[in-house]
């Protein structure tokens, strides 16, 4: 057996016999759960699928849709609109809570059910059924199939939601909600309906955490910078009112709902989901945050914990004096190379440059710069990705070099450069296909320099 999966069933067979908590049972179909449904699923950034337990069950989404809704919303509408109708500060109060902002009545944030409602409202669409058909499409494509829904718990939920209906009309009056609210509460039911199998949960959380692409399908379900939106919302507000003690002990983003389903994204690691009924008094299934916990501290998968760099930026600096390049030369040639090769510093370099992998390349540059003029071969051939951010620091960096007097050869795979220089000024360097090529014509430089033309045959 795998050790991922050796270890989830090692969890769940541990925590079955965990038998604190209470099931939901404000609508019978809650409250007729077997509280001994215990199942989790992991689903990597590779789209694998790992399981432990009772993964076969379905059960109603309940809150655990409120991030997909949030994402959807905030692609349609943009973050500025959605952040003016709806706030991103944990309440601290229940997730039922009467609490509107004073003055604008905007809700808390869109992980209570107030801030959720307005979300729901905020899809844009024709009718009511074409903004539950959004929505469950949405769903659906960030859990890789299509879902549906449980006709009998909405039905509940319609029958028993008073409450709802009360904060829905409390927005309407304060100014935060337009439409109808009844319709709005009754799409808000429908979504919370949605049924689910605890691997579509790890699914939909594996999309969150790979940056808004589906592992399985390969689809992208929204923009990256919606799927950072909601991972930061689910991180200070997902868990209910221990939000906070959550991202102390377990450091990840999630969200809880009432049908004991719990989902945590580590981001570009994997999405794991919790399907277990009994809850604790915040809402949150007890099984599931004792599991999180546990994996969270076993894996070192906090947000706060950085193992740092796995391996080394810079594998090799070198010069032209020391390994030149295979050309052919002449004798004269040779006896400039061997008295000015040092003036050609080789630096090499490999794996994904970000920020601390940039900082240490920039480091070495610095510390290995041949006097002016001299020329800098960097070696980025097995380089295989450089953060946006990073392009501009190894540019402004380049940019110092070339003005100091010195010129640049780079190797690089294809679109790995296109990010440098990409404001359309010339580049102050010269781009190769392999290190050996840019050795070579930092070696026919220094010798035009070296030799007065017509002396150096
Ligand atoms: N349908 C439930 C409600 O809005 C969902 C609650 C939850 O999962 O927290 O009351």
């Amino acid at each position: 057996m795998d050790p991922v999966t050796a270890s989830m069933i090692e969890i769940h067979d541990r925590l079955s016999s965990l038998t604190d908590g209470e099931v939901a049972d404000y609508i019978p179909q809650l409250a007729s759960a077997d509280p001994g449904t215990f199942g989790l699923a992991l689903v990597s950034m590779s789209g694998n699928r790992y399981l432990a337990g009772d993964t076969d069950e379905p059960f109603s989404i309940q809150s655990v849709s409120k991030p997909f809704v949030y994402a959807l919303a905030l692609s349609e509408l943009g973050p500025a609109e959605v952040a003016r109708r709806v706030g991103a500060e944990p309440s601290g109060e229940a997730f039922n809570a009467i609490s509107l902002e004073p003055g604008t009545g905007r809700p808390a944030n869109p992980m209570v059910n107030a801030g959720a409602i307005v979300t729901t409202s905020l899809v844009p669409a024709a009718d009511p059924e074409d903004r539950f058909e959004r929505i469950r499409a949405c769903l659906s494509a960030f859990a890789g199939r299509p879902l549906d829904v449980d006709e009998d718990v909405y039905r509940s939920e319609v029958d028993t939601g008073d409450r709802n209906r009360a904060l829905a009309y409390l927005m309407r009056g304060a100014g935060s909600l337009s439409g109808d609210v009844d319709e709005t509460v009754r799409t808000y039911f429908r979504q919370c309906s949605i049924r689910v199998r605890v691997a579509d949960l790890a699914v939909m959380a594996a999309t969150l955490a790979d940056g808004g692409v589906n592992p399985v399908t390969g689809d992208r379900v929204v923009a990256e910078s919606v799927a950072v939106r909601a991972l930061a919302v689910m991180a200070t507000c997902g868990m209910y009112d221990t939000a906070g003690e959550w991202l102390l002990r377990v450091g990840l983003p999630a969200k809880s709902g009432v049908s004991g389903g719990l989902i945590a994204c580590s981001p570009a690691r994997f999405g794991i989901a919790v399907h277990s009924p009994p809850l604790d008094r915040a809402g949150n299934p007890v099984r599931g945050v004792v599991a999180l916990t546990e994996l969270s501290e076993r894996f070192g998968l906090h947000l706060m914990h950085q193992p740092g760099r796995h391996a080394a930026t810079v594998t090799d600096v070198t010069t032209a004096l020391d390994h030149p390049s295979h050309r052919a030369r002449t004798p004269a040639q040779r006896a400039t190379l061997d008295r000015e090769g040092h003036r050609i510093v080789v630096i090499r370099a490999q794996g994904i440059l970000e920020f601390t992998e940039t900082e240490h390349l920039l480091h070495a540059l610095r510390e290995y710069t041949p006097p002016a003029p001299g020329w800098i071969v960097l070696d980025l051939d097995r380089v295989t990705r450089m953060a946006v951010g990073s392009a501009a620091m190894l540019d402004a960096t380049l940019a110092d070099l070339a003005s100091a007097g010195h010129e640049i050869a780079i190797a690089a795979r294809e679109p790995l450069l296109d990010p440098i220089g990409d404001d359309g000024d010339p580049v102050p360097w010269t781009p190769f296909r392999s290190g050996a090529e840019a050795v070579a014509w930092s070696e026919d430089r220094l010798l035009a320099s070296a030799a007065p033309a017509g002396s150096s045959g």
